[in-house]
């Protein structure tokens, strides 16, 4: 995720197709090196010339005069290469990255086709994407969420620290600006959005489920939502509109 955030220098490694050293070429008879061939044809309307790619050196004008044992008929030999590509940021799982030129030789000395690279984006356990923007789950304790703390939660290039204000209501989506990831047209940079989970204990000893009794009919603690404790389908609209 960090490198996909930032962009990265990958070394790759590819087999691709090159001349072998000790081939030698000669123009091709059948063509006379054009490439083509003229094909004339007598009909009743005259002649009619056709054209077509030569099929003794399919379209090259150039065939094999010598080659050293070992290397087929193309002329060509299969080269590990070290590759280094720039993977820009912003990319995602299966766009395609084309490097004019760095595929396989063309037989008899033509242009070279591209290399291809095909992105496979490896999915973060904690950081999940959405678009340009991260998304984290972060759980607290609702004694946390009522007396307010600080939590270091990860992020792009290491953690940050956040302020859970106290009164902090379940489902709260805190929004780090600038955190997510560079959008690979230039569109700016996502955010990192860390919705705020509060946990509720699933197990209680006596002596605390006696505490928690002793504050189960105070006031502070029966639910009063307001208009500004917005819930679910309205975080959603706001967050994602
Ligand atoms: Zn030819």
């Amino acid at each position: 995720m960090d490198e996909i955030a930032n962009g990265v220098e990958k070394k790759i490694k590819v087999n691709r197709l090159v001349h072998a050293d000790g081939v030698t070429f000669k123009t091709c008879a059948t063509c006379q090196g054009s490439g083509q061939m003229r094909k004339v044809v007598n009909t009743m309307l005259g002649q009619m010339v056709s054209s077509s790619t030569c099929s003794t050196c399919s379209g090259s004008g150039q065939i094999i005069d010598k080659r050293p044992s070992g290397v087929d008929s193309s002329g060509l030999v299969s080269k590990e290469d070290i590759i280094s590509i720039k993977v820009p940021a912003g990319v995602s799982d299966g766009m395609q990255l084309s490097m004019s030129g760095r595929g396989n030789e063309a037989p008899g000395g033509g242009v070279s086709g591209d290399l291809l690279i095909l992105i496979e984006e490896k999915e973060d356990k904690k950081l999940k994407r959405d678009g340009n923007n991260l998304i984290y789950d972060l759980h607290i304790s609702f004694i946390d969420a009522a007396l307010g703390t600080s939590e270091e939660v990860p992020s792009i290039g290491g953690k940050v620290r956040i302020k859970i204000e106290p009164g902090t209501q379940s489902g709260k989506i805190l929004r780090l600006r600038g955190k997510g990831i560079k959008d690979i047209n230039g569109y700016g940079t996502g955010d990192q959005l860390i919705y705020v989970n509060v946990w509720t204990p699933k197990k209680l000893t006596s002596e605390e489920k006696a505490k928690l009794e002793s504050l189960r009919s105070s006031a502070n603690f029966i639910p009063n939502p307001t208009s500004d404790d917005k819930g679910f389908f309205e975080r959603m609209k706001e967050y994602f509109s």
